[in-house]
């Protein structure tokens, strides 16, 4: 089946990770843990992951399902993603994901802010590897999720394709605003 951002979302993580050896990746937005289980499941043993998120509750919730699994190529920060800069320098990281919006079955008042997530982007887009992709997906079928949308839209509009490729996909033939991916590669 393929009727959701995440889903396609799925393909990419695969097809990038897999057979390559020491990645240095990152979920931006760790809530569950269910994207770092995917791409610890997708990389080998000796690429590293590292995942933020502001919730501690997130990040227990994340912890306990990695471990359960036997994974211990990881680390998982309790900070904003806006400051990812203070734990990378340019050029080193191969692969981040942020799934934006609150956490399912969370409390739905916490959520990515706007501005906090586009400082993250600018800053992970320095961060990047050549080669090296980011991934974001985005949910405009709530409010202030829609904002996000449409300001992570513009901002990534804008970016230079000397630099960088961006794709943008959405369902076209679905309700409600269904979640939009964006892909950037560093070219
Ligand atoms: N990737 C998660 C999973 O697989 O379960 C889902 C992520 S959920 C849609 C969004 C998460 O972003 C929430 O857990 C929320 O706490 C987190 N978040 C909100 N603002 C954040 C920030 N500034 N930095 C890092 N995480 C943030």
């Amino acid at each position: 089946m393929l009727n959701r951002a995440t889903e396609f979302l799925d393909f990419f993580i695969r097809d990038y990770l897999k057979d390559r050896d020491q990645l240095n990746v990152v979920d931006a937005t760790t809530g569950n843990g269910n994207d770092s289980l995917k791409m610890l499941k997708a990389m080998k043993s000796n690429s590293f992951l590292t995942g933020f998120d502001i919730q501690g509750k997130a990040l227990e919730n994340t912890d306990e399902l990695l471990r359960q699994e036997a994974f211990e190529n990881y680390r998982l920060i309790e900070d904003g993603h806006e400051n990812i800069g203070e734990y990378f320098s340019a050029y080193s990281v191969d692969f981040i994901i942020y799934n934006l919006g609150y956490l399912p079955k969370g409390d739905k008042k916490i959520y990515t802010q706007t501005s906090k997530t586009l400082k993250s982007l600018r800053s992970a887009m320095n961060l990047l590897k050549r080669k090296g992709l980011i991934a974001v997906v985005t949910y405009p079928g709530y409010e202030p999720g829609a904002h996000e949308h449409m300001e992570v839209l513009k901002f990534l509009k804008e970016v230079g394709q000397k630099e960088f490729n961006i794709f943008h996909g959405n369902f076209i033939n679905q309700k409600n605003n269904p979640p939009n991916l964006f892909l950037i590669e560093r070219r």
